[in-house]
């Protein structure tokens, strides 16, 4: 199975829009599974029209330590709410500590200052993992960060566990991950272990700046890539400048996408843009014919 990952610097340059076409043509000929590692805002499974009546819960990624109040043994001195520097302690109507699991860091000051250890510190639930059968009949795997929780490229991690487990009963040929943007742990643990990257940009200089950030953490993994330009009309002498570099720097262009109101409406709808606008068909698919040429010259060597 190939492992191919959709990465993009900056955010908002269309690259889960791009993974979802990309895979649902694929898919036309080869067994795939699509994974969304982009854990603190997924939205690669709704595009694919999975939404959580139609998936299943597989797991609950716990991690990370909270405050746990043990009610019977607090005499609510209230010496842990002075004791905790990240106001995550407050206090009840009957004077008894309450603690915010959104603020709580899990450091224990409030653990060592109860003389009556009615405190504790125990995992709590960080993300739930979610499968589901897309409308174009693959499966895709999803987790979701709970909001204020960290350990986000822990997640990624478990996430991609899980989908491997599910690629290999399926037969998968192809495994698309959709990576979160920028170059965070998120990113690092998504582009770990990939046979390909894509890497999707815009003629911006901040996409450009993001992106050559993100071509760093490729590089050192030592994994091939190639690079999408989308919008490429809106700032044609950009387009060209980011040519040059790339050429100069022998990073392979795998397909130019004109800006077009039709994408938006088709992520407006929760489509595909090749499904709700088939005229794209052709544009992607050669995106996707130079994607496997590259990877299949980068197996031959
Ligand atoms: S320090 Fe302990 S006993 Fe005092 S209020 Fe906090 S939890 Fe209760
Ligand atoms: S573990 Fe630390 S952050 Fe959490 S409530 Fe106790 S003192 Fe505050």
């Amino acid at each position: 199975m190939k492992t191919i990952t959709v990465l993009s610097g900056k955010g908002g340059v269309g690259k889960s829009s791009i993974t979802a076409s990309l895979a649902v043509l694929l898919a036309e000929n080869h067994k795939l599974i699509t994974v969304d590692c982009d854990v603190d805002a997924p939205n690669l499974a709704l595009v694919l029209g999975v939404i959580e009546d139609n998936s299943q819960l597989i797991d609950r990624v716990r991690s990370e330590q909270n405050a746990i109040l043990i009610k019977e043994q607090c005499s609510k001195c209230q010496e842990c709410v002075e004791a905790c520097k990240f106001q995550a302690i407050s206090v009840d109507k009957e004077d008894f500590p309450v603690i915010s699991d959104l603020l709580c860091i899990g450091c224990g000051a409030c653990t060592l200052v109860c003389d009556d250890n009615a405190l504790k510190l125990e995992s709590v639930e960080i993300a739930g993992i979610r499968v589901g059968e897309t409308d174009y009949g693959f499966p895709n795997v999803s987790a979701q960060l709970n909001i204020g929780k960290s350990g986000s490229g822990n997640v990624v991690n478990i996430v991609k566990i899980w989908a491997s487990e599910i690629a290999e009963a399926i037969n998968a040929e192809y495994m698309i991950i959709d990576s979160a943007a920028g170059i965070g742990c998120p990113v690092i643990a998504s582009v770990r272990g990939s046979d390909y990257v894509v890497l999707v940009t815009e003629p911006t200089p901040a996409a450009l700046w993001d992106l050559k950030r993100a071509i760093d953490i490729v590089n050192h993994f030592n994994i091939h890539y190639g690079v999408i330009i989308n919008k490429y009309d809106i700032n044609s002498d950009f387009t060209e400048e980011m040519e040059e570099y790339f050429t100069v720097n022998e990073i392979p262009i795998l397909g130019k996408i004109p800006f077009d109101q039709k994408f938006v409406y088709a992520l407006v709808n929760l489509k595909p843009a090749v499904i709700f606008e088939p005229d794209y068909t052709g544009k992607f698919l050669e995106i996707l014919k130079e994607m496997i040429k590259n990877i299949n010259f980068w197996d031959r060597i």
